[in-house]
């Protein structure tokens, strides 16, 4: 709840007079308020609902690193990384990709040392950016309530074009069965108990680092090396029901059942049991029919 002196004051609406209003203060919004204050001589207010400069990468998972080299990132003033080449881990031999923490420090030096030391350039972090309908451009603190109007002489600037929208801070658009354990990518860090499986949603950049994160952790995969499964029953004995599954290899049967999460699943499966199942192994010779998914 509000105290009565952040009431009182966000009820009085402050005015501010600028050149530029830039609303977002991500790589885009960054990367064009240096770029100005370099070419020219004008004045800037930038606007974020986020603490800090730095847009998405300060809600990223934390193994997220940049896909190019870090050289390749940020605004013209300030060169982001040391250009070094790697020298161990999956990224050895290449040049060095920045971590979502030096990202987000770069773009924190960036406004303090070069677009706030210019003296022309003003940023309110946590405010939101409103569209007043009397025509008014106003921020409103996120914190205290308080609004403040801008006259812009020149541009308003929408740094939020991409909306760029991380599964940390969306609600998923899909339905998730209650049996099922949903966590964005953030939270696999913070896991206590292994999943008896992991299933990837998105095979964009934040899904492939998922997988990569998953293996690289040792994480195996859940079903590799397990061509299919059959579940039937006998004509003659319908109340007996037969499950059949098919590894490529014993290898693969080995390393699936020897998993915490499969012997979880096997032991409460087994309540269901006459007895312990019958492992058979066999050599196709010859295969007639569609071929086995994955041989
Ligand atoms: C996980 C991930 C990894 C990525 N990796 C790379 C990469 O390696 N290389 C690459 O080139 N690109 C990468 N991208 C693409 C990335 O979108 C861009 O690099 C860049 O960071 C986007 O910056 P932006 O300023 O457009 O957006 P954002 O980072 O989303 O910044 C927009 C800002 O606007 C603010 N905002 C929005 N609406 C309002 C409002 N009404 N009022 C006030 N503030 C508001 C938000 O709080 C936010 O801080 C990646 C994207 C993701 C999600």
């Amino acid at each position: 709840m509000l105290s009565q002196a952040a009431a009182l004051r966000s009820r009085a609406v402050t005015v501010i007079d600028t050149d530029y209003l830039v609303i977002g203060a991500g790589a885009a919004g960054m990367a064009f308020a240096d770029s100005l204050i370099t070419e020219s001589d004008a004045d800037v207010v930038m606007v974020d609902r986020r603490h800090a400069p730095g847009g998405h990468w300060n809600d990223a998972y934390p193994f997220v690193r940049l896909h190019q080299p870090s050289a390749f990132y940020g605004v013209n003033s300030r060169v982001l990384g040391t250009d070094s080449i790697d020298t161990v881990g999956p990224n050895a031999g290449f040049y060095e990709r920045a971590t979502a923490a030096e990202i987000c420090e770069y773009f924190r030096r960036v406004l303090e040392e070069r677009l706030l030391a210019s003296g022309r350039v003003r940023f309110f972090g946590m405010c939101d950016y409103r569209f007043d309908q009397s025509g008014d451009h106003q921020f409103v603190s996120r914190l205290t309530g308080a609004a403040s109007t801008v006259r812009v002489r020149r541009k308003i600037v929408d740094a939020t074009y991409l909306e760029t929208a991380v599964p940390s801070t969306h609600i998923p658009s899909f339905g998730v069965d209650p049996n099922v354990r949903l966590i964005p990518i953030n939270d696999l860090v913070a896991l206590s108990e292994p999943g008896s499986g992991y299933t990837v949603i998105g095979a964009g950049k934040t899904g492939m680092d998922a997988c990569i994160w998953l293996l690289d952790s040792g994480a195996d995969a859940y079903g590799q090396g397990m061509h299919s499964y059959e579940v039937a029953w006998e004509d003659n004995d319908p109340d007996r029901i037969v499950l059949i599954v098919h590894f490529q290899d014993r290898d693969s049967y080995m390393a699936n059942a020897s998993r915490a999460a499969t012997d979880t699943d096997y032991q409460r499966q087994l309540e269901y049991l006459d007895g312990e199942p019958e492992w058979i192994d066999v050599n196709y010779a010859d295969y007639v029919g569609k071929p086995l998914a994955g041989n």
